[in-house]
């Protein structure tokens, strides 16, 4: 490839709509502390998730920490190891205890049927993943949360938009937090949500983002600062407005990758839950590691200067930072899976002939003496 082919590439609106959407703000001169645009967004995104109660905030990591601030949770949080940093992070920077439940080793979600052996009771809140645009096991998890009084915050930083039987994932839980992270499927730069379901957290909520200011001369709470501004609102705006394409985009590029990849002895693709519709934010592939590692087909890719991710790799639970601090529960499935994950290039304008090239490379890798026929100018 002459051109770099990154793992991702962020959905940008036309640059003349972004102007014509900032325009005002000019005359308005009011930039933060939720202007019109952020209402605006919120508003729009309750409608696009079919959910009454958003609240934004300047990234996803921020929104997750104040849903853990706003439930007023203590003691233990049990959660999956198989994520991005931010997840655990964010339940040891409130003070919590992180404990970790092995995943699925299907869709890579929290496994429930040892769910309850976790809880203690210390135990205040489940959080789990979707992962990759896959939703957890929502109804097992509510049955023990109400069973143990639990609150549950799902990390929906992967499953903005995904619909369950036309059902919105938004409404599962206590609360979802969702990332708007330039690489994720919707963006607003840097920016996240969250949705709840009991609407008197609104307060509480808006009052953990802003300081813990609640009216022009009161402040109740210690809150932070993690306001969502109005660039970052208006470029909401603009890639709402063609998240749909966007997501049919990428999956034409994702049915791609599976006309090519299915069918092989040595790989295995996770499968989109039957009732799910995705969003189709990845494209996660394992590697058997007994005949090639993932970082072979790694290594092989970038030669070509096609980058792709381990996510998620390192696991939190065997992070040092974890290790020397928490009692880490082995989480077998987690440690096999993100010992032979690889997630391939994945976005709305990456070329099906840019895929089939990928694809070739990692088939002529896995079976070295077949002979592949390039593509056109594809090859270098
Ligand atoms: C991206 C991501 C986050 C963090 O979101 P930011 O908006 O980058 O703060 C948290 N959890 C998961 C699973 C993510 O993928």
């Amino acid at each position: 490839m002459n051109n770099p082919i990154q793992v991702t590439q962020s959905s940008m609106p036309a640059f003349t709509d972004y102007i014509d959407e900032i325009k005002d703000l000019w005359e308005s001169k009011w930039l933060t502390n939720q202007g019109a645009k952020h209402a605006q967004l919120e508003l729009e995104i309750a409608e696009f998730l079919k959910t009454p109660n958003v609240a934004l905030f300047t990234n996803g990591h921020l929104a997750l920490e104040a849903s853990l601030e706003a439930f007023g949770l203590t003691g233990e949080v049990i959660t999956t190891p198989f994520t991005f940093a931010s997840t655990t992070h964010a339940i040891v920077r409130k003070g919590l205890t992180p404990i970790f439940a092995d995943i699925n080793p299907h869709d890579y979600t929290m496994q429930t049927e040892n769910l309850e052996r976790l809880i203690t009771e210390k135990t205040s809140a489940i959080l789990p993943v979707h992962v990759y645009g896959n939703l957890c096991d929502v109804k097992e998890i509510e049955r023990i949360a109400i069973k143990y009084n639990l609150k549950v915050i799902y990390d929906a930083a992967h499953a903005f938009g995904v619909t369950v039987n036309g059902e919105s994932m938004a409404n599962f839980g206590d609360a979802s937090m969702y990332s708007f992270h330039a690489t994720k499927v919707f963006n607003t730069i840097e920016g996240g949500a969250l949705t709840f379901k009991d609407s008197n957290l609104k307060h509480v909520i808006n009052a953990c983002k802003n300081f813990g200011i609640t009216g022009p001369e009161t402040i109740d709470y210690i809150g932070g600062n993690a306001k969502m501004n109005e660039f970052q609102a208006a470029m909401g705006l603009c890639n709402l407005r063609t998240l749909h394409q966007e997501i049919a985009k990428r999956k034409t590029v994702y049915e791609r990758y599976l006309e090519n990849l299915s069918g092989m002895a040595d790989i295995t693709i996770p499968t989109i839950q039957k009732e799910v519709a995705s969003n189709y934010a990845y494209f996660p592939v394992l590697f058997d590691s007994t005949k090639t590692s993932r970082d072979d087909i790694q290594h092989e890719l970038m030669k070509h200067n096609i980058y792709t991710r381990k996510y998620f790799y390192p696991l939190i639970n065997e992070l040092e930072c974890y290790q020397s601090k928490f009692t880490t529960n082995p989480t077998p499935v987690a440690q096999q899976i993100a010992q032979n994950v690889l997630t391939l290039p994945l976005y709305a304008d990456l070329s099906l002939d840019a895929v089939d090239c990928i694809c070739s490379l990692i088939k002529a890798k896995l079976n070295p003496k077949k002979i592949i026929v390039s593509k056109g100018d594809i090859f270098i």
